[in-house]
């Protein structure tokens, strides 16, 4: 690590507590695609921001939105009604499944799912809740109890009760599993952490009518999927997938850090004040970052890009060490015949920012929505250029 990036690591390590394994590099601005380190050194990021960053770094529509609205009234709570939220719950509202226009917003992903948990419960009365092998929720101690992802959780204590998990995929496996207590199955309709496993197109569907046959709600977990990721605005529509809920986070503030759980009017009418809350969810500059990151999504035609170049980036297999490409969009995994760690770290070396995944073997992708043919162009290259080819 350079001089100025381990200045800044060291700082911050002297006052905080471990939480992620860091990358060797101090990130200190951004701007679109790109970003760049202390020493002033710039990177393509693939990782977006750790797949926020939908919209790119510092847009001018985002920057603008955010500090207007932090000159004119940087918080009050939903204790009382706001202009800014009631502006992008209605542009939500427009961008959601037509048949999710209720929206209660909060802070993280993983504070999402706790809410969506809770949703479901009360609108059918019931405590159970099924999840997959391999999904990844959160890490607060209900989305860890949802999580059965590698080992978030085995390094606790069971800190809530217990969630059991089916084999993502398997609709037999599901079937069996529920019962008259099963309130909901909650799923990333893409695994993404567990490697980027999309199931077969029939599975969504069939999922969601075989559960609401059981009177048990779907809730996907579209926090890395949703806001436009896929080519489509949620993995809900792409599917075609009359799921109940839907929480979203990662993309829909571009790094301003915001979540929504999305219901149909049928839950949210069960809900009552004082059910749930947050003090900061859905505060005004989220909300206003929220409001023109949908802007910028339609004005600059940024679904039918992520379509686009999620078609372009499956020209990566063959690429040096990449087998094969999967996902759909821009949330990109890449089978590599060598550890996926060592290519991104390869990649890191020569100014390409990129993600692994629970999966040894898969690099991830998530970049901004506005990527070009050129930095996928140049991602070949570089990989071209590796150890481990497959060609
Ligand atoms: N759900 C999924 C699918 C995620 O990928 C993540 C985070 O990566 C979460 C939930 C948790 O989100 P947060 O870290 O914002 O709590």
């Amino acid at each position: 690590m350079s001089t100025m990036n381990l200045a800044v690591a060291v700082a911050e390590a002297q006052h905080s507590i471990p939480s992620c394994e860091q990358w060797p590099v101090a990130l200190v601005r951004g701007a679109g695609t790109t970003v760049w380190d202390a020493e002033g050194r710039e990177f393509l990021d693939l990782y977006g921001g750790h797949g926020t960053c939908l919209i790119g770094h510092a847009h001018p529509r985002w920057v603008s939105a955010v500090t207007q609205q932090a000159a004119r009234l940087g918080f009050y709570s939903n204790v009382t009604p706001s202009d800014a939220r009631a502006r992008f719950l209605e542009r939500l509202a427009c961008f959601a499944p037509r048949h999710l226009a209720r929206a209660f917003l909060c802070n993280s992903g993983a504070e999402a799912n706790e809410a969506a948990i809770k949703l479901a419960m009360r609108a059918t009365g019931r405590s159970g809740v099924l999840a997959m092998e391999g999904g990844f929720h959160g890490r607060t101690a209900g989305a860890l109890s949802l999580t059965h992802l590698g080992s978030y959780r085995g390094r606790f204590p069971a800190l809530v009760r217990p969630v059991p998990a089916v084999r993502f995929g398997d609709l037999e496996a599901v079937s069996t599993r529920l019962d008259s207590d099963t309130a909901a199955v909650i799923l990333e309709p893409i695994q993404s952490m567990a490697g980027v496993r999309v199931a077969d197109d029939e599975y969504y569907p069939e999922l969601v009518r075989r559960c609401h046959a059981n009177g048990t709600l779907v809730i996907f977990d579209e926090v890395q999927t949703g806001m436009g990721r896929l080519g489509a605005c949620f993995a809900a529509d792409l599917w075609s997938a009359f799921v109940d809920i839907v929480t979203t986070a990662k993309g829909l503030g571009n790094g301003f850090p915001m979540a929504a759980v999305l219901a149909t009017e049928a839950v949210a009418a069960t809900v009552a004040a004082g059910d749930h809350g947050t003090t900061f969810g859905g505060g005004p500059l989220a909300c206003a970052a929220g409001l023109a990151v949908l802007e910028v999504l339609e004005a600059e035609g940024l679904l039918a890009r992520a379509a686009a170049m999620g078609e372009y980036a499956k020209r990566l297999a063959g690429a040096g060490p990449v087998r094969a490409v999967r996902g759909r969009g821009l949330l990109v995994g890449l089978e590599t015949t060598v550890p996926a760690r060592e290519v991104a770290a390869l990649l890191l070396a020569r100014g390409i920012l990129t993600g692994t995944s629970s999966d040894p073997h898969v690099l991830r992708l998530l970049p901004p929505l506005t990527v070009g043919e050129a930095e996928l162009d140049r991602l070949a290259r570089t990989l071209s250029e590796m150890p481990g080819g497959v060609a």
